[in-house]
């Protein structure tokens, strides 16, 4: 016996009634939380067209996390990523950041590009940067399951303004629930204006401390170095208000930044462990590629043996190169890693691994009926602004006690594969109001699974949108 009804309807995405429906017409009269037996699930999955595959349950536990105790836990390094508009100084924060770091005497390394570096604050607290800058890598992070940022620095320049892509930044951030810092750059320039960057802001509702809000904010030269000590001091501030703790005592788990194939070496992946400490020596799997931890290397470049939580290495030893966002676990043996990682490549090829199906309108009553559904994210793009907050406003105007819509994005412009992977990331429908899917927005959104649905007259997206939502309201149970 393996799952009950109601878990067998969640993962196909039809409703409970109906896997009873089948359940009955195989002469089993099942109820909701009735466990099924292996024939039956088969057979009910082969009515609504899958196939079933049984993964035994040795291979499953292996990946079992261990359990926490409050004492083993201990405080951990943030995790932060910095984005922001083309050209208001992304690189340049990161890359002065580094080199203050190495500069500062950290035992003469040469830095190494591996994707991510820590550093230490003046007070002595460590940081560690997602070096690859940007929203788009870190949507497409989270669209793979991975939330490794805790914080995300917004980066403005101060003789611009801010942006269209400083407004996704700061949307793809808030959709991922991840607290951000407000780093308002290039007051070196003459034509500098930060007042006016903090005015742009409060006009979205994001008001800083100076204001009278609840972000901080730090005026900075990121080609210059002024005042970076100060921002990393409020982005360790924002830390300690997250209580980030890790234990550091067991095996690792953690995330894939990124691989490469290096010609003497091999695949290189740089990992960032989340949890536990990984050592040579290790039988790791990411994705579908598995392999023993042969050598590790820090973000100096330095050979190391072992790797604690929110520490990046880089590591030699993958037989092939995971995904950046993967997740990573480590195994008793190798036979166990290769025996997940061969059924993970045959899923993927069987089904193309995206079991996981996004959220459809048409979906949405089976969805609550099957399970406790009770937010609706949706991105707005649209062709004027003033159309795009009128449809914004009704659409949060539809929510209930029971569910909740959430605008998690909405901006002018036409629906680009950026808003395909916010809303795979965060199970969000699109809806176009006189706008039309990019060629590549499209084909993501098609492989995606995400659901986009273009209008060009208000009242009939919001007739729609409610009406989905009333077949949520009245589950066919
Ligand atoms: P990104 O596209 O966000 O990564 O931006 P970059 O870091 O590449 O910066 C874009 C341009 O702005 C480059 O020419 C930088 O030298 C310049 N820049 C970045 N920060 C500052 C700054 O604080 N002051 C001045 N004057 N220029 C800056």
């Amino acid at each position: 016996e393996f799952v009950t009804v109601s878990e067998l309807a969640s993962m196909m995405n039809v409703s409970a009634t109906e896997v009873i429906g089948s359940c009955m017409s195989l002469g089993i009269f099942a109820s909701i939380n009735q466990r099924l037996d292996a024939e039956t699930i088969q057979l009910v999955a082969s009515d609504f067209g899958f196939e079933t595959e049984f993964i035994s349950a040795e291979v499953q536990e292996a990946i079992v996390e261990e359990e926490d105790k409050p004492e083993d836990l201990l405080e951990r390094a943030p995790i932060v990523t910095v984005m922001g508009h083309v050209d208001h100084g992304k690189t340049s924060l990161l890359d002065y950041i580094r080199n203050a770091s190495v500069t500062a005497g950290e035992a003469g390394g040469i830095t190494q590009h591996i994707g991510a570096y820590s550093v230490t604050g003046e007070s002595g607290r460590k940081i560690t940067f997602l070096d690859t800058p940007g929203h788009e890598a870190f949507t497409a992070m989270r669209a793979r399951g991975a939330q490794v940022t805790d914080i995300a620095i917004i980066i403005v320049a101060a003789d611009d303004d801010v942006m269209p892509q400083t407004k996704e930044a700061i949307s793809h951030a808030q959709a991922a629930g991840v607290p951000m810092v407000f780093a308002i750059n290039k007051i070196d320039k003459p034509g500098a204006n930060p007042d006016k960057i903090k005015e742009q802001l409060s006009q979205m509702n994001i008001l800083v401390e100076e204001w009278g809000g609840k972000f901080q904010s730090q005026e900075i030269s990121a080609k210059n170095g002024v005042n970076i000590e100060e921002l990393l001091e409020k982005v360790l501030l924002e830390a300690e208000i997250l209580e980030l703790k890790a234990n550091p005592n067991k095996t690792a788990t953690g995330t894939v930044v990124e691989a490469s194939l290096d010609k003497g070496r091999g695949y290189v992946t740089t990992v960032l462990v989340s949890a536990g400490t990984l050592k040579i020596g290790d039988f790791i799997i990411a994705g579908q590629h598995y392999g023993k931890v042969k050598a590790m290397n820090n973000d100096k470049g330095e050979a190391v043996t072992e790797a604690g939580p929110s520490i990046p290495v880089s590591i030699l030893g993958f037989n092939g190169a995971p995904s950046a966002g993967d997740s990573f676990n480590v195994l008793l043996d190798e036979r166990e890693a290769k025996q997940i990682a061969v059924k993970r490549e045959q899923l993927k090829r069987e089904q193309g691994l995206r079991t996981k199906k996004h959220l459809t309108l048409d979906e949405i009553g089976r969805r609550l009926a099957v399970g406790d559904f009770q937010e609706l994210n949706v991105i707005v793009k649209g062709d004027v602004d003033g159309s795009i907050e009128a449809l914004s406003d009704s659409l949060e105007k539809l929510s209930t006690e029971e569910i909740q819509v959430n605008i998690i994005h909405k901006a002018v412009g036409q629906i680009s594969e950026t808003d395909v992977t916010l809303a795979a990331a965060s199970n969000a429908i699109i809806v176009g109001f006189q706008v039309r899917p990019s060629q590549q927005a499209r084909k993501l959104a098609e492989s995606e699974g995400i659901d986009i649905r273009l209008y060009s007259v208000i009242y009939k997206a919001i007739d729609e949108i409610k009406e989905a939502m009333e077949g949520m309201l009245s589950p066919d149970i």
